[in-house]
């Protein structure tokens, strides 16, 4: 096999003790999945879940300085219980799910709000809301083996040490077990899936300048500055 060029490397997530890195092949996304998210979206709560998705070369792993992205005016956070899968598989059934689960970590869904509110009004698809460069910080993954699989706990976002998301992993609608399963009825999953499970109320506007701190008790801590 002859390239015509250079195929870029696989995106890559750190993990926490260990000199290795996670090869991301998806990046996965649940939309609305705590109930007071989905209500200060004008949306119900117990629907079923759906998903898209972000390139995995949009996760910036580390955080850190992002880029404040173009052809928005609005561009908010969405900080979020991130799960990676060691293993995959479809129609995975929810009491078999987290045993695929290779470990956690907290993330950011950055979303360009303005141009995801058009793609709504208008049936389109919410790819340039959600899929651009850079959308997607996430912090070191923690080992199942470390952290088991955390199921309630504070989930925050400070922005300049100000209080904006406050919420707790209880709060999801949707479990990560019943994600995954549901996930799998719609796509093959495999081990460096990563899937973002959705964020809780308090989301806002940011600028140049702010700096989001983000965490999840018992898992981490993401720092990131809009330049
Ligand atoms: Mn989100």
């Amino acid at each position: 096999m002859r390239y015509v060029f250079p195929p870029a490397a696989p995106a890559c997530v750190p993990i926490a003790g260990s000199d290795a890195v996670f090869p991301v092949r998806r990046v996965y996304c649940v939309g609305r999945n705590y109930a007071d998210h989905a209500a200060e979206m004008g949306a119900d709560s117990r629907e079923p879940p759906f998903f898209f998705s972000k390139p995995a070369d949009a996760l910036v792993p580390g955080g850190g300085e992002v880029p404040y992205p173009p052809a928005t005016g609005n561009l908010q956070h969405e900080v979020e219980l991130v799960v990676a899968l060691a293993a995959g598989g479809a129609d995975i059934p929810p009491e078999e799910a987290l045993e695929k689960v290779f470990g956690y970590t907290v993330g950011l869904d950055l979303t360009r709000r303005d141009l995801q509110m058009r793609a709504k009004d208008k049936g389109h698809p919410w790819d340039m809301g959600k899929g651009f460069d850079h959308s997607a910080p996430i912090a070191a993954l923690q080992p199942v083996a470390v952290v088991g699989h955390p199921a309630r706990g504070p989930i925050w976002l400070q922005v300049n040490g100000q209080s904006r998301q406050n919420g707790d992993l209880a709060q999801m609608s949707w479990k990560v077990a019943e994600v995954i399963a549901n996930l799998s009825t719609y796509v093959r999953l495999t081990a460096g899936d990563l899937i973002f499970t959705g964020t809780p109320a308090g989301v806002s506007a940011v600028t140049r300048g702010d700096r989001l701190t983000a965490g999840i008790a018992g898992i981490g801590e993401l720092s990131v500055t809009l330049v």
